[in-house]
């Protein structure tokens, strides 16, 4: 196989071309970076290369497959990292103006795992300004297009993850989900997303946006890679205390176990109205799938998903608003010139440094923080978050594993919604509610609506039972056979 066509494909393949010696690691990354030369002033997926760090560590698993060492499974298969994640020595700036010159001085816990697993980091990407946004039209710095379709978003706020993924610019990629940032691109440009359960990996390093959602996780070509990565990045860390002290199994050990007798549900209220044709059909598609494999398909009502953008958009901005009053021009990055006061300062810093939507994010958050307010929105949406999170343990005392669509609709062309920030909000209708709950949450591409653009579907389990939810998510991979390789439109 001609390595621009090994870079298109899983982290299996290029693996099992490292260890024949088919290809050095050096080579394979060095060939990443040809395609993102060729690609990447298109595609706008990456902020920054990382690439000394990338050949230094791509030449240390060589050597290690000269010695005939044991290899990591993610060895030398090339990364992209959300720029929100830190990665010591190098900048990480959110796609925020605030954080333009502010280099990490540690590493995030995900990133030392990275490092420990030798897996090349080919550079830190785009997202939408501190992951707030869902077609990472907010980056301070530029917008990222979707490698099937130059005009369209690649969803967000992992956008630059999903997008180098898709063009070839990356075999894997890490991204965070606060409220769908992970599956959203995910779906947008065909590929798997997996947003883990609450407390499965690490926060340590990774710049906060609501931290009562935050998950850091895989975008991959394949079930399989979801899997391995998530191996190599779940499990205990003493330095975030919001991370479950329990060992994670083998994610992989369960990926082909037959599915009769599976219970899934689809979620009534979430595949019947306000969906695009080509989304029905996959939905169709994927149940009918489903039942041929011997699941058993249940309907399954959620009946407060309707309340869920409204309460996802107190506690995330009330969150939001605190998380980020640490950006104030003393303690990082960017600081305003030519003020009188350290008020002054404080006002210039932050009216310059924010983009529109973080700015709107932290005027809400205050707001429903604020004395009066409390309890009308911020207590309210809690309870509410309460009851949603009921509505699922009882669901899943019924079935194991929900479906529905990732997003009521495919990828939308750059500039349609940027305006209207309600019908930007409503996009993530199907992903919100997986982090008010908890619960880890995937995309699964299944097909091509009529403009050629992927369709996805998301399934979700309940805390915990990730295992189970790969399996069922490789099972319906395996069936439906998704092209998951290059988008001709990115070829040169
Ligand atoms: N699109 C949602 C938002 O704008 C979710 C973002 C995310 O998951 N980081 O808040």
């Amino acid at each position: 196989m001609e390595i621009s066509e090994l870079i298109t494909k899983s982290s299996s393949e290029q693996r099992k071309a490292l260890l024949n010696k088919e290809v050095s690691a050096v080579e394979l990354t060095e060939a990443v970076y040809k395609r993102v030369e060729e690609t990447d002033e298109k595609i706008g997926a990456y902020n920054f290369l990382t690439k000394d760090f990338a050949l230094e560590t791509a030449g240390n698993v060589d050597k290690k497959i000269k010695n005939g060492d044991d290899l990591p499974p993610l060895a030398g298969i090339p990364l992209a990292l959300k720029d929100n994640i830190n990665l010591k020595s190098y900048p990480t700036t959110a796609s925020s103006k605030i954080l333009a010159n502010f280099v990490s001085p540690y590493d995030a816990t995900v990133t030392k795992k990275l490092k420990a697993n030798l897996i090349p980091i080919i550079g830190k990407a785009n997202l939408d300004e501190f992951a707030m946004g869902s077609s990472n039209e907010n980056s301070a710095f530029k917008i990222v297009r979707n490698p099937w379709n130059l005009n369209k978003v690649p969803g967000g706020s992992s956008g630059g993850s999903a997008a180098a993924v898709a063009a070839g610019e990356a075999t894997v990629a890490l991204g965070s989900d606060t409220g769908g940032s992970i599956r959203l691109p995910a779906s947008y440009c065909g590929l798997v997303g997996l947003k883990p359960t609450y407390g499965r990996v690490s926060r340590y390093g990774l710049i906060a946006f609501a931290s009562s959602l935050d998950q850091i996780g895989p975008i991959t070509r394949t079930v399989e890679d979801a899997a391995l990565l998530l191996n190599t990045i779940a499990g205990h860390d003493e330095k975030d205390s919001t991370s479950l002290n329990q060992t994670p199994p083998d994610y992989t050990q369960d990926l082909r176990k037959d599915l009769k007798g599976v219970k899934i549900g689809y979620i009534k209220e979430l595949c019947s109205e306000g969906l695009a044709d080509d989304v029905s059909a996959s939905i169709e598609k994927a149940i009918n799938t489903y039942k041929s494999l011997g699941a058993e398909i249940i309907e399954i009502s959620l009946p407060l998903i309707k309340y869920s953008i409204a309460v996802y958009y107190i506690v995330a901005t009330a969150e939001a608003s605190s998380n980020l009053a640490r950006f104030d021009g003393v303690k990082y990055g960017f600081r305003a010139k030519d003020a009188d006061t350290l008020y002054d300062m404080y006002v210039k810093t932050r009216a310059q440094g924010f983009g529109d939507e973080v700015k709107r994010r932290i005027m809400l958050g205050t707001y429903a923080l604020s004395s009066g307010y409390y309890d009308a929105y911020y207590k309210k949406a809690q309870q509410l978050r309460r009851l949603i999170k009921n509505d699922f343990d009882n669901a899943f005392s019924k079935v194991d594993v929900l479906l529905s669509p990732t997003c009521p609709h495919t990828a939308f062309d750059i500039g349609s919604k940027i305006e209207d920030p309600l019908s930007m909000y409503l996009t993530d209708i199907a992903t919100i509610t997986a982090n008010l709950a908890g619960i880890p949450a995937m995309n699964v591409p299944v097909s091509l609506d009529k403009d050629k653009m992927p369709v996805g579907i998301q399934l979700q389990s309940d805390c915990l039972n990730e295992t189970k939810l790969l399996n069922v998510a490789f099972k319906l991979e395996e069936a439906v056979q998704f092209n998951y390789s290059i988008p001709s439109v990115t070829l040169v």
